[in-house]
């Protein structure tokens, strides 16, 4: 026997007699506890928040396909990579990465762009952002640099003090804090801004022989911006205004499409290379390596529930599939701990069994239990390793590709410091009403800032980059510029 299928049911299934009024003693009476339909309601309703992210809290997401174009056989094994005209279901969050849960859009920020692609052989995420580099270049400045970009312990506002305070005491940020301040700095929409992974990872093929590789996904609809001041506006009139441009592109069928592309290092160049191409704070210069097509990413789907399929999706850079694996990136070591450990925090132990990271290609292991463990938990079968009974075991063709380190274990720093060169570049190559902005955006961020020397220390950075970069910044803030490099 079962309910009549309209029937409005307790989470027990049993029928819920009334919806609309509680249980009282007495028309004027106090409520029961005997009401237990209500208990429950307002005790669900109490915990239907999970933590929000630490960083990228708010975000949109939309399901859609990957298809290769270009054969890349020949530098990685992996399988959803293997033929031209293969398709692999994916999705895609985007987000902004300081603000909280219900923050504007429009902000000056990074924006994140992590893709789940759904392959024969496993889940492969890749969590990366729409700048090609990052603001530092190891793990273990994380939790201090997002402080900064949080809100301060006393003020609960955001802290232009600790911001730059930061950025001057970390010149490697220079190059990412360009980017951030260009006209890049705030997309128009989710659809019109490029993706890159960001580090480099390890692409190995059938033979195990190894490159490193960087990806590039290049927006088919044009890179669109927008200024600061109608950014400004959008963000008091909607601050949902990605959101909701991406979910009324793809519901009326404006599909948004990427290219994508990847540049392969050849793996012994990473030793004589002109600076580390592990050091996320650089990218590999287009004409040194220049990118290769691989496929296409399509987005054709809106998610159904957002909280199901966008609040409990969990990337983590750490989910590689064969033919794909880790660089010695410092800060992508920090990051193949910290997202998974991040997601078994705020969604929990078991987050991948659900519907939206749960591999389609299904899984086989010895863990069990775990709160939350809503699948069988592994019925009968056998629960440890090795065993006589025929449960699940390794596969030596897909153990990672051995490579050689040398030197003392020991808290280092890259070699490399010229933090200049590259954030100079990008400088010299815009246009002169880019460059503009870009100042203009620098002076309005700075200004601020009631620490002078902080100031001082950041126009230095600038000035090292490309002298008039520098000295724009200073006389807009009302300084002196630097008188050598
Ligand atoms: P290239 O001339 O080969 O590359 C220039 C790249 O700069 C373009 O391909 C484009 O990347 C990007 N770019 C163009 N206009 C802007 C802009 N207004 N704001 C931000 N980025 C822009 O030279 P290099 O490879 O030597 O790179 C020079 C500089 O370009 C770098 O220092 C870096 O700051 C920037 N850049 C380089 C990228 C790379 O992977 N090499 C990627 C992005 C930026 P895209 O096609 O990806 O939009």
């Amino acid at each position: 026997m079962s309910n009549k299928k309209n029937n409005l049911t307790t989470s027990w299934g049993a029928p819920v007699g009334d919806n609309q009024n509680s249980m009282t003693a007495g028309s004027r009476g106090p409520t029961l506890i005997q009401d237990v339909h209500l208990l429950e309601k307002l005790a669900h309703f109490n915990r239907e928040r999970v933590p929000e992210r630490v960083v990228h809290a708010k975000g949109a997401g939309a399901h859609g396909y990957f298809e290769v174009t270009n054969d890349v056989a020949k530098y990685t094994k992996a399988n959803f990579l293997s033929e031209v005209g293969k398709r692999t279901p994916l999705f895609v969050r985007f987000s902004t990465v300081a603000g909280e849960n219900g923050s504007a859009d429009t902000v000056r920020d990074p924006r994140g762009f992590a893709v789940k692609f759904y392959t024969e052989e496993g889940n492969y995420d890749l969590v990366g952002n729409n700048t090609p580099v990052f603001f530092i270049r190891d793990a273990i400045k994380f939790p201090d640099f997002i402080h900064t970009q949080k809100r301060d312990p006393k003020t609960h506002l955001k802290n232009p003090n600790a911001i730059w305070d930061f950025w001057s005491l970390s010149p490697e940020s220079l190059h990412q804090v360009t980017i951030l301040m260009s006209d890049r700095g705030i997309p128009a929409t989710y659809r019109h801004m490029n993706g890159y992974g960001s580090h480099t990872f390890k692409w190995v093929n059938e033979q195990g022989e190894a490159v490193w590789v960087k990806y590039h996904f290049k927006t088919e609809q044009g890179i669109k911006n927008l200024t600061s001041d109608v950014a400004a506006k959008l963000a008091g009139e909607n601050p949902d205004y990605h959101t909701e441009e991406l979910f009324n592109a793809i519901e009326s069928g404006d599909h948004p499409e990427w290219k994508v592309y990847v540049q392969i290092m050849p793996e012994e160049d990473a030793n004589t290379y002109r600076f580390d191409p592990f050091d996320v704070t650089k990218v590999w210069s287009h004409k040194d390596y220049p990118l290769i097509e691989v496929g296409r990413m399509v987005l054709d789907r809106n998610p159904e529930n957002y909280f199901a399929e966008v609040e409990q999706a969990t990337f983590s850079p750490g989910a590689f599939v064969p033919g794909i694996e880790a660089s010695p990136d410092k800060m992508l070591q920090g990051r193949l701990f910290a997202y998974a450990d991040a997601h078994r925090y705020r969604v929990g132990t078991n987050h991948n069994h659900l519907p939206i990271n749960r591999p389609k290609s299904g899984y086989h292991n010895y863990q069990r239990d775990g709160q939350m463990r809503f699948d069988n938990n592994g019925g009968d079968s056998v629960y440890y390793e090795p065993n006589s009974f025929g449960g699940p075991a390794e596969s030596h063709e897909n153990k990672q590709t051995p490579y050689s380190v040398s030197g003392e274990a020991d808290s280092v720093a890259y070699d490399h410091h010229d933090h200049y060169t590259q954030a100079g570049d990008l400088y010299r190559l815009l246009s002169e009403d880019e460059r503009t902005r870009l100042v203009q955006n620098i002076v309005e961020a700075m200004k601020p800032v009631t620490k002078e020397e902080i100031k001082i220390k950041q126009v230095q950075h600038f000035y090292k980059a490309d002298p008039e970069y520098g000295t724009r910044i200073a006389e807009g803030l009302g300084l002196s510029a630097p008188q050598e490099v």
